[in-house]
């Protein structure tokens, strides 16, 4: 099997969905699953267009009560393209009789195959094969090559080449009680002999997009007269090509399609713009060509050469090519962050968490300008943030759980369990750890890319902000002299409220604790880095006062962080009264109990009631920080921490923990690479596995876990090649934990690019060649100094 290439031999409907998720095609500015061209959304089937931060919101009656969802909509479908010999059928998969078909996703040039060999029911023999792309160099284009012939038919041929704007956001069954009808259609209609147009707009945020679609025919390089006939229906625009297909001979349609919104820049007006595009396109190779050598580039600078078992390479690939399709040199300037579940389906809607957190060190590290805009984004929230925690009684700026268009707390209220089919109150937004994620974000980015430009404008104030935040949610305890955070969720889901209790949120959440105490000491030492001038024109605009200083650096001395038993650290305050979980019952009850929460509800029970949890949280803490960084903040805050307290956590939390977030596996592979290598590669390997054999049974299909894949990029970068930029220059303290023999990639850091070559026992840093001084880097806390242009080995 390639390591570049996703193959999949045979048609299996069951599967469909999912592949179409991995089979996405996207630039950062849109994307399109990989659906059939002929197919329309059935269960099979669920083709569908999303925009970079093409969201609307709709209301609908839930039990009486309005509930407001802001969706990332599912825009008009510009695949659709099918055909009909004369006394036949509309080409349907599903009724036809498959002799071969096999389907490959080229992940070096982005190329989307599909070749199947059918009989019909006429008993005609046809081949159709398929090249899709979704333009990697002008982020406006896509484009579909289809051949077609027949081995024993002679007679007339129609194609069918639409652009469907009755499309409705189905991609999800948990969601189907919800209104779903985004959009309405404008205007429509012929665009010269070949070419056809539809202009849609969002109902409620009145994103205006127009598509234009031009199909012309091929008969051995040379362009057909077929016989059109353009047809408009109320929210479909569409043509008809007729002509006469010879036994023997492969003709090739080719559909260029071009998509403009109202927001984009260097336009006159959407559907002026996307119909010039589509008159000034050139034919399928011309833009595969231009497309293939945009993701050369990309590949030069992203791709990471692993040598390892269990189809690594490829997966790893997988998941690179998914993350730049999410987002990439084309969403910079955009107005957008990184959806959870990328721009390849519809659950979490979209919508934009804490996930950032595990895939900026993945883009910071390549393309930083990519990060710095994917920042600007929550920059441009920070009002809506200012109001949010006003709203909630507190000062400074929360920035919401869950995220859209404008920064409101866009996480829904009640959920459905699918298992139980009831309607649940949802407290997920008491997750104020997402404005510990942001100020994480702001601070890898800036020592990764050393911008103080974005520090000093958009960076600092963010942070000083979030700081101001915690210190107002944090309240002081006179009795056992020390600040509390009362009424917040980790990141385990799982626990949303202490049992029996009504109120959702529990009280000193130790992951939480312990990091806001590090984002007020952030804070506090961004104000010692900028200049005197911005650094008075930020207290006084920001009315910061010298008080409140005072008071985060009391509370960075001062914080609760809850422990029980010997040393292990509680997740949150009353942990220890929880009863202890019988996984062994559920695990042999129900196999995989990955969602304990939707299993739970169903029985009449609660997750609340237990020592367990969805996904890493105490554990968070030593994934983000050092074991050194740690121990000095616990110091600090007078609190025994040494190394085996580490150890014992670990094993502590592990065993109870079900891994019911793709991010779990993640941070688990991380915490145990030091310690424990053959368990680590086994969670490297699952967390590997996310996506493509969609382990959790039936989410990939509904999006990818892009934190998961960045996570893996992660593991490499932080893990195999340890890979540190928090200090004055960039240090290497690689740990092999087995399972990976080679480990070669190139990484940009402020300013200057490093290629590793990784080998057991070796280690091998080039320095690019820009510049004369010599470079230090450290590799296992040694410091070296590495002349630009060569290379030094390293023995580990
Ligand atoms: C996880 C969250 C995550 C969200 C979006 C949830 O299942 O528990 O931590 O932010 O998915 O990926």
């Amino acid at each position: 099997m390639s390591e570049w290439i996703l193959e999949y031999d045979g048609f299996d409907p069951e599967q469909e969905r999912l592949r179409e998720a991995l089979c996405t095609l996207g630039n950062g500015y849109f994307a399109t699953r990989g659906a059939a061209a002929e197919a329309t959304a059935s269960t099979v089937h669920y083709p569908a267009t999303y925009l970079a931060g093409g969201f609307n919101r709709l209301i609908t009656d839930i039990a009486g009560r309005p509930i407001v969802n802001e969706d990332l909509v599912n825009f008009p479908n510009w695949l659709h393209l099918t055909f009909k010999p004369e006394g036949g059928e509309w080409f349907n998969l599903l009724a036809v009789e498959i002799l071969s078909y096999r389907q490959e996703l080229h992940l070096k040039n982005g190329l989307l195959n599909r070749d199947i060999r059918f009989r019909d029911k006429q008993g005609n023999i046809f081949t159709l094969s398929t090249r899709r792309l979704v333009h990697m160099a002008d982020p406006h284009l896509a484009a579909m090559e289809t051949a077609i012939s027949s081995e024993n038919w002679s007679g007339k041929m129609r194609i069918k080449s639409e652009l469907d704007g009755s499309v409705i956001n189905a991609g999800v069954d948990r969601y189907k009680q919800l209104n779903s009808k985004h959009l309405e259609t404008l205007n429509l209609g012929k665009a010269g002999d070949d070419s056809v147009y539809l202009v849609v707009r969002t109902v409620q945020s009145r994103i205006e997009m127009a598509q234009a679609a031009r199909t012309r025919m091929f008969l051995n390089g040379k362009r057909m007269t077929p016989e059109i006939h353009s047809y408009e229906e109320k929210e479909v625009v569409g043509q008809e090509l007729e002509f006469d297909l010879a036994k023997g001979k492969t003709f090739k349609v080719e559909k260029i399609v071009s998509l403009y919104t109202c927001r984009d820049a260097a336009i006159s007006e959407c559907s002026l713009a996307a119909q010039e595009a589509v008159s000034r396109a050139g034919r399928f190779t011309e833009l595969l060509d231009s497309h293939t050598r945009a993701w050369h580039s990309l590949w030069r600078r992203y791709d990471v050469e692993v040598r390892a078992k269990d189809q690594a390479q490829l997966v790893l690939r997988l998941h690179i090519f998914h993350l730049l399709q999410t987002i990439s040199p084309h969403t910079i300037g955009l107005d957008v962050g990184v959806p959870a579940r990328g721009l390849h389906g519809e659950a979490y809607r979209g919508h934009i968490f804490w996930d950032e957190m595990f895939m900026f060190f993945f883009y910071s590290l390549r393309i930083p300008e990519v990060t710095r805009s994917l920042l600007l984004y929550r920059y441009r929230r920070l009002d809506a943030a200012r109001a949010g925690a006003k709203e909630a009684g507190y000062e400074g700026a929360m920035y919401p759980w869950q995220s859209g268009s404008d920064g409101s707390e866009e996480t829904q209220k009640v959920h459905l369990n699918p298992i139980s089919g009831r309607w649940i109150d949802d407290h997920s937004r008491l997750q104020r750890h997402v404005n510990i994620a942001i100020v994480y974000n702001v601070w890898q980015y800036y020592q990764a890319s050393g911008d103080m430009e974005f520090l000093v404008y958009y960076g600092a104030e963010m942070m000083l902000e979030i700081a101001r935040f915690w210190a107002s949610i944090a309240t002081y305890n006179k009795k056992t002299k020390r600040y509390e955070i009362k009424g917040v969720m980790g990141p385990d889901e799982y626990h949303e409220k202490y049992p029996n209790s009504e109120k959702g949120g529990l009280n000193n959440n130790a992951y939480t604790n312990v990091m806001a105490v590090w984002v007020l000491e952030r804070a506090i030492e961004v104000l010692d880095l900028l200049d005197e001038e911005r650094r008075s024109e930020l207290f006084e605009e920001l009315n910061l006062k010298k008080e409140e200083i005072q008071r985060w650096k009391d509370i960075t001395c001062k914080m609760t962080v809850p422990f029980h038993g010997d040393g292990i650290i509680s997740q949150f305050e009353g942990y220890d009264q929880l009863e202890e979980f019988d996984w062994e019952r559920y695990r042999k009850k129900y196999g995989n109990i990955g969602r304990l929460d939707r299993i739970l509800e169903a029985e009449g029970d609660s997750p609340d009631r237990y020592k367990l949890s969805k996904q890493a949280d105490v554990l968070m803490l030593f994934y983000l920080l050092s074991i050194k960084e740690l121990q000095r903040l616990f110091r600090q805050l007078g609190y025994r921490f040494d190394k085996t307290s580490f150890r014992k956590n670990v094993d502590y939390y592990m065993e109870r923990t079900s891994h019911g977030s793709t991010l779990s596996r993640v941070v688990h592979a991380f915490v145990l690479a030091h310690i424990d290598p053959p368990r680590f590669w086994a969670f490297f390997t699952e967390a590997l596995k996310s996506d493509i054999a969609d382990i959790q049974g039936g989410t990939t299909k509904e999006g990818i876990h892009l934190g998961a894949m960045a996570g893996i990029d992660d593991l490499l970068l932080g893990c195999y090649a340890g890979i540190e930029t928090w200090g004055d220059h960039i240090a290497f303290d690689p740990v092999l934990p087995g399972g990976m023999q080679k480990l070669h990639l190139r990484l940009r850091y402020r300013g200057r690019w490093y290629e590793l070559d990784m080998v057991k026992g070796r280690l091998r840093v080039s320095l690019g060649k820009d510049g004369r001084e010599p470079v230090p880097i450290s590799v296992k806390g040694k410091t070296y100094k590495i002349q630009p242009g060569k290379s030094q080995d390293f023995k580990l």
